[in-house]
C-alpha cells in the first residue's frame, strides 16, 4: 500500500523581493486554474490528465510556459471531477437547514468550485527542495515558469525532510501555499497484516488510550491539559503547553503501534460535534472527556500510525459504550461511577476505560464489517 505523508516548512526567510514575485505567480495560477476549471466544466468528456490535450493547455492567456499550464490545468480537472462526484459533497448547515424545511432535498447539484488563488501544486519539473551548503539546509527552487523566473527561498533546517530523503525518497509534489511549503513523499508499506491482535482502543484524559488488552498508555496528559487551560490563550505559554500535549500524544500513539503485533485497531467514532459548546465544555461531563479538538487529532494520528504499520483502522459509534457491562450486557448509566465500572445486574466490577475499550471492540467484532477480522 502506498500512502502519502507530507509536512510544512515556513517561507519566512524569503525577502520581500521574492514573496512578491512568488505572489504574482500565485495570482496568475488561481487565474489560469479557474480558466480551466470552467472549461473543463463544460467539458464532461475530459475525465483525466491524459485527456487534456495540447491544444487545449494553449487556450487561456498568460505568461506561464508550458509546464505551468499543465500544472494549473491537472489541479482544475481534479477540482472539477470532485466537486462533480455529489457523494463527496458535504452540504453546508445553512443547506440542510433550507430542505429539513422544505422537506426535499434540493442542493444536491453539483458546484463550480473556484481556486481561490491560497496554493499551487507544483510538479518536481518546475519545483524541486535541495540541500543548501550554507546557513540555511534547504533551497526551495522553482524555474520554468514564465519570464524567465527563476526563484531561491531558503528553507528552515527540517528534520522530516532529510529522514524521508534519507530513506531514499524523492519528493512527490511541492504545494506552495503564500507563506509556508508542503512537501509530500510517498511511502510504500506493504499490504495490511493478515495475522495478528484485535484490540479496541478508548480515549480518555486519566489514560489518553486504554486498550482491550487491559492496557494504560498516556497516563500523564491530565496535566498537561490543565496546564493548557491554565494559561492564557494565544499567548507563547499557551502555545508551549499545546506543543507538550500534542508531543506527548504523539509519542504514546508511536510506540503503541510500533512492533505490537496489532492487526486491528478499533475506536470510537467523534462524538457529535454539536456538544462542544462553551457551556457544555464547562460542565462536569465534558472535563471528564478529551475535547473534541483532541480526540479528533488522536484519531488522525492512531490513523496515520496504523497505515505506516499496516493495521486495518476502524470505528464503531459511542452509543451507550461505557455502560454496557461486558459479562452480562447489562447496560445502564449507574453501571458507570467516574472511573469505576459495576454491573447493578451481575455484580462485574472493572476499571471503566477498560470497560469501554472491550465494549468498543466487541461492537466492530459483532457488526457486518467485523467477521473478517474474528480471532480465536
Ligand atoms: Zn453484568
Amino acid at each position: 500500500m502506498k500512502i502519502t505523508r507530507s509536512s510544512k516548512t515556513t517561507l519566512k526567510f524569503a525577502t520581500a523581493e521574492k514573496l512578491k514575485i512568488l505572489n504574482e505567480i500565485l495570482d496568475e495560477y488561481a487565474q489560469v486554474t479557474n480558466f480551466f476549471i470552467d472549461y473543463f466544466w463544460e467539458h464532461p468528456e475530459i475525465k483525466i490528465k491524459n485527456d487534456i490535450k495540447k491544444e487545449i493547455y494553449g487556450l487561456p492567456e498568460t505568461w506561464f510556459t508550458a509546464r505551468m499550464r499543465q500544472c494549473a490545468a491537472r489541479e482544475a480537472l481534479s477540482m472539477v471531477l470532485g466537486a462533480k462526484n455529489t457523494e463527496n459533497r458535504r452540504k453546508s448547515s445553512a443547506e440542510r437547514e433550507v430542505e429539513e424545511l422544505l422537506g426535499q432535498e434540493i442542493f444536491n447539484d453539483p458546484v463550480k468550485p473556484v481556486h481561490n488563488g491560497k496554493k499551487m501544486t507544483l510538479s518536481s519539473q518546475t519545483a524541486v527542495i535541495e540541500k543548501g551548503r550554507n546557513s540555511f539546509d534547504l533551497w526551495l527552487i522553482i524555474s520554468s515558469v514564465g519570464k524567465e523566473m527563476k526563484l531561491y527561498i531558503p528553507l528552515k533546517k527540517h528534520r522530516q525532510f532529510l529522514r524521508w530523503e534519507h530513506s531514499g525518497k524523492t519528493a512527490s509534489s511541492v504545494v506552495i501555499h503564500r507563506d509556508y511549503v508542503q512537501i509530500s513523499f510517498e511511502i510504500e508499506t506493504g499490504e495490511k497484516k493478515e495475522f495478528g491482535k484485535a484490540v479496541g482502543i478508548d480515549a480518555g484524559i486519566n489514560h489518553l488510550m486504554t486498550a482491550s488488552e487491559r492496557e494504560f498508555l498516556g497516563n500523564d496528559i491530565k496535566p498537561l491539559i490543565s496546564k493548557i487551560k491554565r494559561k492564557h490563550q494565544g499567548s507563547k505559554a499557551y502555545k508551549r503547553a499545546k506543543k507538550e500535549l500534542s508531543y506527548c500524544i504523539h509519542k504514546t500513539v508511536k510506540d503503541y503501534f510500533k512492533n505490537s503485533g496489532i492487526r486491528l485497531a478499533v475506536t470510537e467514532k467523534l462524538k457529535n460535534l454539536k456538544q462542544n459548546t462553551k457551556e457544555k465544555s464547562e460542565s462536569k461531563e465534558f472535563r471528564k472527556t478529551l475535547s473534541n479538538w483532541n480526540y479528533r487529532e488522536l484519531l488522525r494520528i492512531i490513523q496515520m500510525r496504523c497505515e505506516e504499520n499496516r493495521v486495518f483502522f476502524r470505528s464503531v459509534s459511542p452509543f451507550k459504550t461505557s455502560q454496557r457491562c461486558p459479562r452480562c450486557t447489562h447496560t445502564q448509566r449507574e453501571n458507570r461511577k467516574g472511573e469505576e465500572f459495576e454491573c447493578l445486574k451481575c455484580g462485574y466490577a472493572e476499571q471503566a476505560d477498560y470497560v469501554g475499550s472491550l465494549n468498543i471492540l466487541h461492537r466492530f467484532l459483532t457488526g457486518r464489517y467485523g467477521a473478517g477480522f474474528k480471532t480465536d
